[in-house]
Parts: structure tokens; sequence; C-alpha cells
């Protein structure tokens, strides 16, 4: 992706390094009926993301590799901005731009407190994209999704979860969440997932248009989101895969509802919740 010397975006709050020193769980508690909605970029345990914090207080050293790293998320943030003001004004709606903050080790959200395992989130509590640049060593070797545009993928995913929220979707997964059995709302939440990666389909091809693109950039995201199908990290962390746990779609859905989105680059196909079988 050409990126470097780009404009960066006003929109990026760097927490690295401050850690969240002891706080208590937010959201935690006997009896809390507040229900916080999390949208995380890889699959998992919901319970990975509270019960942590307090434990990170190393001292954080940004290395050149971070350094450049915090400056292409930014250039990317930025690349979003423009594009999904542009798209919402097509549709006569307004865009809002998200905070994107980068952190190291622990982060305290509205969504509740976050260790780097839980991976890239989205929180729409606070319409904040939350991503510790170390995530990015794991995408490249442990999911082997290298790439600028690879990265790139990831901050328009989550920038896609935002999208979704200004567009009420977040609030109908919150409602599902709270109506619907395990399994169901699984179901629901592959739906909203494979949009997410759709929207991030529609940024690329606005990317494209900005002649952004170099080449293999898309192959680059594609395999990304491939890498981070739900079926390939159960076979690779559990040896099996079980399809009722799903919560982001496979490698094929993920990789599909990306290029849908890619070749799109508009809000009108990627209505899938619609579709009888995304
Ligand atoms: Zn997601």
């Amino acid at each position: 992706m050409k990126w470097k010397g780009r404009r960066t975006s006003s929109n990026v709050e760097d927490r690295r390094g401050r850690g969240v020193g002891g706080k208590t769980i937010v959201g935690g508690g006997i009896g809390g009926i507040i229900i916080l909605l999390i949208v995380t970029f890889l699959g998992g345990n919901p319970g990975d993301f509270v019960n942590m914090g307090a434990e990170d207080t190393a001292p954080y050293v940004e290395t050149e590799q971070d350094k450049e790293r915090a400056e292409f998320v930014s250039v990317v943030l930025a690349d979003t901005e423009e594009v999904w003001t542009k798209v919402f004004k097509e549709e006569g709606l307004t865009y809002e731009e998200p905070t994107l903050v980068l952190y190291s080790g622990s982060v305290e959200s509205a969504c509740g407190v976050a260790g780097a395992a839980v991976g890239p989130f989205y929180c729409p509590g606070d319409q904040k994209l939350y991503i510790d640049l170390s995530f990015y060593d794991e995408l490249q070797q442990k999911f082997q999704a290298p790439g600028d545009f690879a990265m790139a993928y990831v901050v328009a995913h989550e920038v896609g979860h935002h999208v979704q929220t200004l567009l009420g979707n977040s609030q109908k997964l919150a409602e599902q969440r709270q109506n619907l059995s395990t399994t169901e709302y699984n179901k629901y939440q592959v739906r909203f997932e494979l949009q997410a990666d759709y929207l991030a389909g529609v940024w690329a091809h606005h990317a494209q248009g900005m002649d952004l693109l170099e080449e293999g950039d898309l192959e680059e995201a594609m395999n990304a989101a491939s890498a981070v199908g739900d079926d390939t990290i159960q076979k690779r962390s559990q040896g099996y895969v079980v399809p009722d746990s799903f919560t982001h779609g496979t490698s094929e859905q993920r990789k599909e509802w990306f290029y849908k989105g890619f070749e799109a680059g508009n809000l009108k196909e990627g209505d899938t919740f619609k579709v009888k079988n995304p």
C-alpha cells in the first residue's frame, strides 16, 4: 500500500505504556445488568476480556517497527475517514469519525478492561477501535498473514464495526444477545462479522480507486481474511472444528464477503442478514 508520507488521522489516542494499573473490571460484579457488547477481531472466549489488567506494569519502549506501524494505522484510519465520509454522504448520511486507541498490554474501554490476548477490538459503547500493535507480529507469524494490506484490513474491519454502529446494527446485535440461545446468537454474530468484512472490502475498493494499492495488496488482505476464519483457527488450536461455536465465519466466508465489498464499493450489497446462506 502506498502510505509513506501521507496524511495521518487526528483521531488517534496513544495510550501505549500506560496500562490500566489495577483498575477493577468494568461492568463486572454480581447482579450487573448492563450488557456490554464487545466486538473483537478474532473469535474466542468473551471471558478473555474481563479478569485481566493490573498485571501489566512493564514499561513500554517504542521500537522503530512500532513507530512505523503506528504511523501506518494512522494513515489507514485517515483513509477510512475520507472513504466513509464520502460513502455516507452518497446515502444522505453523516459519518462520525471513530477514535483509534493504541495500547500496550492492557487497556480500559467502555466495554471493559482488555488485555492484548483479546486482539484488536471495537467498543460500540465509546465508539473507539483498540489495537495493540504487537498483534501484527501475531498476524504475520501465527496467522501467516504478512503484508501491509493485511494490517490495513484489520483496521478497516474494526472501522466496519463502527460503520455498523452508526447504522444501528451493533445495537441489534446487543439485543439478539439477550434474546437468543448461544448457538443462535453465534449464527447471528457470524453474519454481523461478515458484514464488517464486507465493509472492509468496500473501503479497499475506494482505496484502489484512490490508487493506493500496490501489487499483491488485495491478495494480502484476502489471505488475512482467510487466516482468521473460525474453522482455520479452530483446526490449528484444537485440531477439530465446531461450527456451532463459530462467531466470525469460516475462512471461505470471510474472504468471500471481503471480496464482495471490494467489488461493490457501496453499502447496498452488504446485507449479510438477508441472504439465506451468508
Ligand atoms: Zn469483528
